[in-house]
């Protein structure tokens, strides 16, 4: 038996998808190198976009041909849909999205939620130097035109000494890289302090993490000072790193530890994707000021220069805090560079706040931009409340004056000037 993974979508699917193809390794099976001389077809699927979704009905159509013709020489041929429109379909109480792929997809044979693959075997990894590293799953942020709340549900952190144990093994098997990931990974750690059915109402406590799963220790023997020295290395206690927002303190976050810990263990390059603005403290910038080998391209997604604009959005960082943040990163960073997403054509977006987010674009200099033209997408606040009413010529229109901005080489010239009329505005911020 053979099976063949088709994966959309981001790193956090591409990682998933290692997982997947360890489990039917697991189960005796070897991978396919195309769909037709697979058994198995696997589909992990992406929401983010209206044209992701899309993709995947097109291509199950056509899978089901192949089924149709396997079916007719007795040979066995199954379908299987999972990633985030499951993840959708089993999060929508009402049981629509449901209905809807089913109908969209009938030759689908089974629609499989990715969070029946754990983290029990080892991932077959694509790539032998540089791995993928999960260290959380979901987000509770719920920016309003995000279905990713939705599709994987609350943000549930992995375990630290999980994390770091995977690690230390790519070490032991000679990966020279990695890349942590999460949807927030600045976030996390925050359901492991609180338990993640009190993260959005327990902002404010004061706790320490206090990791005992791979560590048989009484409390007692960690309470005495004399033992201090005798701990085991991967043993955690930690006061979680609080970052403030509009005057009160958002959530605890273990990320600095974590992603320090990591970069001390000497891989060349650690990366991580993705970090929300609102959450960059300041101590992050400092571990990453402080451990050369953590990448100089951060990836910081901006969504909007338009401070209305991140309102309806539901971010909670002003263009102005966000600039900020680059300007600290600069001055505490030599060499550092930026990589951003931004959405163009979001509900009511009106010209001059498009052209709020041409300004903090040009300020900020990046180095590459991921643009997308808004697309409603089911669920989300955005689509119960808002007026997906920017026509779709003037998205376009948008997307392209990004791109060129941004994406073309030849204005290169553009971004060492617009670096030092950053370095000259940040003295001001
Ligand atoms: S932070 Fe916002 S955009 Fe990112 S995954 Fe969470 S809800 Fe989506």
């Amino acid at each position: 038996m053979k099976f063949y993974i088709k994966t959309f979508g981001c790193q956090q699917n591409k990682a998933d998808s290692e997982r997947l193809a360890a489990a039917f390794k697991n189960r005796g099976m070897s991978a396919a190198t195309d769909y037709a001389s697979a058994n198995y077809i696997v589909i992990n699927t992406c929401m983010v976009r209206r044209s992701a979704e899309d993709r995947v009905y097109g291509l199950v159509q056509n899978l089901a041909k192949i089924k149709a013709a396997k079916k007719g020489k007795n040979q066995f041929y199954k379908i299987i849909v999972t990633g985030c429109m499951v993840g959708l379909a089993f999060r929508d109480k009402t049981g629509q999205y449901l209905q809807l792929i089913r109908r969209l997809m009938p030759g689908a044979d089974e629609f499989m939620p990715i969070e029946e693959i754990g983290f029990d075997s080892q991932p077959v990894r694509q790539d032998q130097k540089h791995a993928l590293v999960p260290i959380s799953n979901g987000c509770n942020n719920f920016c309003t035109f995000c279905v990713v709340p939705f599709t994987r549900g609350r943000e549930i952190s992995r375990p630290y000494n999980d994390i770091i144990a995977e690690c230390l093994d790519l070490k032991s098997r000679d990966y020279t890289s990695l890349m942590l990931l999460g949807q927030n990974v600045n976030s996390y750690g925050a359901d492991l302090l609180l338990g993640k059915e009190n993260v959005q109402v327990m902002r404010d406590l004061d706790k320490t993490y206090f990791d005992k799963s791979s560590v048989k220790i009484s409390e007692e023997f960690i309470n005495n000072q004399s033992n201090k020295n005798s701990l085991p290395r991967n043993f955690h206690r930690k006061k979680p790193i609080y970052v403030k927002h509009l005057g009160r303190y958002r959530i605890p976050t273990l990320f600095p530890f974590l992603l320090e810990e990591v970069a001390r263990l000497s891989f060349a390059k650690v990366e991580f994707m993705s970090s929300n603005p609102w959450d960059f403290s300041n101590d992050l910038i400092d571990v990453v000021a402080r451990n050369s080998n953590i990448s100089r391209t951060i990836h910081l997604p901006l969504q909007s220069g338009d401070n209305a604009v991140l309102k309806r959005m539901n971010r909670w960082y002003s263009a102005e805090e966000y600039l900020t943040i680059i300007a600290q990163l600069k001055n505490k960073i030599p060499g550092v560079t930026f990589t951003t997403d931004i959405i163009v054509g979001f509900c009511g977006e009106t010209n001059d706040e498009f052209q709020n987010t041409v300004k903090v674009a040009k300020l900020a200099g990046f180095e590459k931009v991921y643009v997308s033209m808004y697309s409603s997408r089911p669920m989300t606040a955005a689509t119960k409340v808002l007026a997906d009413d920017v026509p779709h010529a003037v998205k376009k229109e948008r997307w392209q004056i990004l791109e060129d901005l941004i994406n073309k080489p030849h204005l290169s010239f553009r971004k060492s000037f617009i670096n030092r009329e950053l370095i000259h505005s940040s003295s001001t911020t």
